[in-house]
């Protein structure tokens, strides 16, 4: 009974309590057994409990019956995750939802993912139950963040409930209001009245036209199972889904019979059909995780639908850079780890790329520093794969004087000074929304970056919206976190493509005993060249450890070297404690050497550790 049905997702800046809210709702629901019960059971990613952040929106059904009634009412409640990095996770289940429980921290107040979340909500009509956490605290100052949420929301103080997420005050009541606020999935007219009359003829003897109850399912998530293949998460929007139907994605017309499909209680559990405002899952014997598209609508093969239902948003990765195996013969294997990370995280991109140093890899788009190291030590542990990470380039044209261009996606490629005629790069119109005290700050950023003013607009009394073109090299690598910080968290940063444009750029190498390593060479405004090779030769210093001999780290331009480091020599001889033992100890210690070595890079004759790569990075 869809009137029974209620889909809603708890909000909140990181931290303020939601995967605690949801472990009290599957408690009081007694969705999960009290033995199987643990801390933040919807966060089973080890990862996600180690860091004690969610990383991944997990759907989960849940069953409530209030005193008296007969049917229970179906609860899908979807976790979401509340770092910025992640908000694409975020728009994508609040298309899934009617309702928002939006949680504050009592003792932290209003935060900028808060006011991120508010809007998102609001841009896909949710209806929003505003809950102060964390009442139990000490700290807890309820009256200012009533205030703020007021002001925030613009809603009465009474309108905002007081939980502990810990304790499990307020949460039963929470429960009732999410029933009682948050409206039933809506099904059209059209289509609850083509229910009634089975699709048959209308009363006036017409046929019907309107396709209300053909099925849309929005697929809104997927995983990868080794035995299952792809697993399709998704909400049905109009229709009925029956396992056995054959269906059809309708981005790119592939067909599938459906094996199994079911709810997440929050275990898998299998069930017949699935109608209109019920979130469930689908398997398919869907081998190849690049035929699911996240936001792509299925519908059945035999009766489609007409037009899908309206995707979600496209997300510009911040930050790009190379992922290479350490060993060379796991390439493939990361390519199919890539294909199912892809799958779990739609909001990263990736492509082949080459490097003579490292081989062959990817070049991946990510949305932030923090995004990209998620997604590094997942392929890590999930994928037990050993990666090494570059520093991050764009496109270039290059103009040669013998009239050809040339794209070079790899500062290695960048011709001979000697032919070029002229390098463009690629510049884009980019946007920072930001409160009006910080607008000076924000353009002194972007000035600082080769950035050229456009225009300001205002929002409302505080918030302003700042355009200005700026080369994308300079966005890439941390002027989304600059902007953060420059903002205290409240600015965000998005851009468009405008093209490419002529700039005077040079190539800088960096020298590891005289051998230039490919994987740390970057293409960069000659302005910037002489400030930038510094830094990464010190950087560089720090994080290269000691090795049997000195290592002289260099930075040149065009050959003209322009800073130096040297790393002294040390050797740590694991086998010198075992002097005169037996030669299985020794061989023993050896190994254990050469596995803490696993990590390293080997360039020349340097160990290069994976994490001086990811330092260099930051330089
Ligand atoms: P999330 O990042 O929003 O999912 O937040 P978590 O649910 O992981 O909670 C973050 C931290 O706050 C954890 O250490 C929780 O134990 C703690 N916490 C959550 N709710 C409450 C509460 O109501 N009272 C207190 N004292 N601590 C809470
Ligand atoms: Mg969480």
């Amino acid at each position: 009974m869809i009137e029974n049905i209620r889909n809603f997702c708890v909000i909140a800046h990181i931290d303020h309590g939601k995967s605690t809210l949801a472990d009290r709702l599957l408690e009081i629901t007694h969705a999960v057994d009290e033995r199987d019960m643990l801390e933040q059971t919807l966060d089973a990613m080890d990862l996600e409990r180690e860091r004690g952040i969610t990383i991944k929106s997990h759907p989960v059904r849940l069953e409530y019956t209030e005193d008296g009634q007969r049917t229970p009412y179906i609860l899908n409640l979807i976790d979401t995750p509340g770092h910025v990095d992640f908000s694409y996770e975020v728009s994508r289940s609040l298309a899934a939802c009617e309702g928002a429980v939006l949680l504050v921290d009592a003792a932290q107040g209003v935060q900028a993912q808060t006011v991120a979340n508010v809007h998102l909500a609001l841009e896909n009509d949710l209806v929003i139950i505003p809950v102060l956490n964390k009442v139990d605290l000490p700290a807890a100052d309820v009256k200012s963040c009533t205030e703020q949420m007021v002001e925030l929301l613009g809603i009465e103080p009474e309108e905002i409930l007081r939980i502990s997420a810990k304790t499990g005050e307020g949460v039963e009541e929470l429960l009732h209001k999410v029933i009682e606020l948050v409206p039933p999935p809506e099904v059209s007219r059209a289509s609850q009245r083509e229910q009634s009359v089975g699709g048959q003829k209308t009363e006036d003897g017409s046929r019907t036209t309107d396709h209300g109850s053909r099925l849309k399912w929005l697929v809104f998530d997927s995983s990868y199972d080794v035995y299952r293949g792809v697993v399709v998460y998704g909400r049905v929007f109009s229709g009925v889904i029956k396992s056995g139907d054959t269906i059809e994605f309708m981005s790119n017309g592939l067909k599938f019979e459906i094996i199994e499909l079911g709810v997440f209680t929050p275990k898998m559990k299998p069930i017949k059909q699935l109608g209109p405002g019920e979130v469930g899952y689908f398997t398919a014997a869907i081998k190849d995780a690049a035929n699911v598209k996240v936001g792509d609508t299925v519908t059945h093969n035999r009766h489609p639908a007409e037009v899908p239902l309206p995707g979600f948003k496209e997300c510009h990765p911040m930050v790009f850079s190379g992922l290479y195996p350490v060993d060379a013969s796991d390439y493939e294997e990361f390519q199919r780890a890539l294909a199912r990370l892809k799958l779990n995280d739609a909001s990263f991109v990736y492509e082949q790329e080459n490097s003579i140093a490292l081989g062959f890899g990817f070049r991946c788009g990510f949305l932030g520093l923090l995004h990209m190291e998620i997604i590094q030590e997942r392929l890590d542990r999930e994928f037990n794969m050993n990666l090494i990470a570059t520093s991050p380039s764009v496109i270039y044209q290059v103009l040669l004087k013998n009239g050809e261009i040339k794209e070079i996606d790899n500062p290695l490629h960048l011709p001979d000074i000697s032919e070029i005629d002229e390098i463009d790069e690629p510049y884009v119109d980019a946007f920072v929304v930001t409160p009006v005290d910080r607008i000076g700050a924000v353009m002194q950023l972007a000035l600082d970056r080769r950035g050229e003013m456009k225009t300001t607009e205002s929002l409302d009394s505080k918030r302003v919206i700042l355009h200005f073109e700026i080369p994308l090299n300079e966005i890439i690598i941390d002027f989304y976190d600059k902007i953060k910080s420059a903002t205290s968290g409240y600015g965000s940063l998005d851009y468009e493509h405008i093209g490419f444009r002529k700039s005077d750029l040079v190539k800088l190498d960096i020298l590891l005993n005289g051998e230039p390593v490919d994987a740390f060479s970057t293409i960069v405004h000659r302005d910037r060249a002489y400030h930038r090779g510094r830094a990464l030769a010190e950087k560089l210093k720090e994080v290269i450890p000691p090795q049997q001999f000195a290592v002289a780290i260099q930075a040149a331009i065009g050959g003209k070297v322009i800073a130096r480091e040297t790393v002294r020599a040390l050797r740590k001889d694991v086998t010198a404690k075992c002097y005169g033992g037996d030669v299985s100890r020794k061989r023993k210690l050896l190994e254990k050497q050469k596995a803490g070595k696993k990590r390293m890079k080997q360039v020349g004759k340097v160990n290069i550790p994976q994490k001086a790569f990811l330092e260099i990075l930051r330089a």
